[in-house]
């Protein structure tokens, strides 16, 4: 497989930094897969739920057949702190006759279905592929169910095959306006955080932060967010931005039709849970958290040089390969790598823009090569002519590190402990060394 070939389409969403680069211009992104590269990147209505499912008391109807539905809390793992009803999933489980004759009236019964046993305030529906084919009205169904028990029932277009997995985050944040748009709030001081889907309680920390820098937070997008809660956001002073893949687009579109200014932040790693945390104070006009935040990072930072020290014996000249799903991701993995003294040799994602895809050319070494939306045949041809240790992704990508004999170390949505913020360092640099320095390897026999 080293030698396989890469498909000729493929070729310009692949960078090698050692051809020197072209400032990001001449690397292909942002477009939709190559049709037979078996993309590793999930589909529009995929995208769409990753972005929706963790409001906590909203019910998610599938509208398609059952094995769409499959995708469900179970493989995402964002925590509430009170409502649990995200955790269920519901289709309504379209059959051949329903593709023949239609699925509107499947569709009206399991809304109400719904309406009368649990009487929601929220409800989104899902089109999926054999919707977009089948035609069925989503829309006027759902407007008609909305006024029959005056609630929200939300559609959300995302026939799989209708774009790719970004196309969905769009359709997930136009549902949200669709939502938010017509609650006008006072206005308050403090920030909404998108993005954020409260993975491992990752939110939690990023609130803690925030709290003890005196910033309050009004509303969340999605992570353990409730529709009550969303309907606040409108009232925020800035938006700040954690996954920028996913949300940026619902960022825009609150700055322009709510006046919210927004920044992008990440949250992994020192450097930039740091540079996030003053930028907040700075964007806030708030002269009096930034000082906290300055006094508070350095402190953090300090407790941390001990155990940096100590690990990066162990993980120095060490090499990584990261594939993962949005831009800000990447940049601070590369950035987490570079402290350890570590190198990255392969880095993609499936969702990166051409700004992100800029920064990571500026960040990785002459030896890397840099892949948009790539298939596991790319990861494994790359991964083994640069010989990388570990690879860091997520569920998809897992079984091939294994059967390689590379280390890997989850990234995504399914990981039970968090990642973020300065507690994540640690879990993070820990998993690193666990894997990387495993003894399994050495038994490994890997053809060749
Ligand atoms: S590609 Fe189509 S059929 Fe497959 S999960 Fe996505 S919406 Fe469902």
């Amino acid at each position: 497989m080293e030698n396989a070939r890469v498909l000729e389409e493929r070729k310009e969403f692949i960078l090698h930094k050692s051809d020197g680069g072209c400032g990001g211009n001449g690397m292909k992104c942002d477009a939709n897969s190559v049709s037979g590269a078996v993309s590793q990147r999930a589909c529009v209505y995929c995208g769409a739920r990753v972005v929706l499912n963790p409001i906590t008391d909203a019910f998610h109807i599938v509208h398609g057949p059952i094995g769409c539905a499959s995708y469900t809390w179970d493989i995402r793992g964002s925590l509430s702190s009170g409502e649990d009803l995200y955790r269920n999933s519901f289709s309504t489980d379209l059959r051949e006759s329903d593709i023949i004759f239609g699925g509107e009236k499947k569709l009206a019964a399991a809304i109400e279905e719904i309406a009368e046993k649990y009487h929601p305030k929220l409800i989104f529906v899902y089109a999926t592929c054999i919707v977009g084919v089948i035609g069925d009205d989503v829309n006027a169904v759902c407007k008609g169910m909305s006024e029959k028990y005056n609630m929200r029932v939300i559609p959300v277009k995302s026939p799989g095959f209708s774009g790719n997995k970004s196309v969905g985050y769009k359709m997930a944040c136009n549902a949200i306006m669709e939502l938010i748009s017509k609650h006008n709030q006072p206005k308050q001081e403090g920030v909404n955080i998108l993005g954020d889907f409260n993975l491992a309680g990752e939110l939690w920390i990023i609130e803690d932060y925030l709290a003890k820098l005196g910033i309050q937070v009004v509303s969340t997008f999605t992570g353990d967010s409730s529709y009550e809660s969303l309907l606040k956001s409108p009232g925020a002073r800035l938006n700040i931005v954690q996954c920028a893949g996913s949300s940026t687009y619902l960022a825009n579109r609150m700055e322009e039709e709510m006046g919210i200014p927004y920044i992008k932040v990440s949250f992994f790693g020192i450097e930039d849970t740091t540079n996030s945390l003053i930028r907040i104070a700075e964007a806030l006009n708030n002269t009096e958290a930034k000082e906290k935040a300055l006094a508070f990072t350095k402190k953090e930072t300090e407790k941390l040089q001990e155990f940096l020290a100590k690990y990066r014996k162990n993980l120095e000249g060490k090499k990584a390969a990261i594939y993962v799903g949005g831009g800000f991701k990447a940049i601070s993995l590369i950035r987490q790598f570079q402290l350890m003294g570590m190198e990255t040799v392969v880095v993609g994602t499936q969702t990166g823009k051409k700004d992100d895809y800029e920064i990571i050319e500026s960040l990785v070494g002459s030896n890397t090569v840099i892949l948009d939306d790539t298939n596991p045949a790319e990861l494994e041809k790359f991964m083994k002519a640069k010989n990388a240790d570990i690879l860091v992704g997520g569920v998809k990508e897992r079984p091939l590190a294994y059967k390689l004999g590379i280390a890997f170390c989850d990234h995504n949505h399914e990981r039970k402990h968090p990642l973020c913020g300065f507690d994540g360092v640690v879990n993070f640099i820990k998993e690193i060394n666990r894997s990387i320095n495993n003894p399994v390897w050495k038994y490994m026999k890997v053809e060749g």
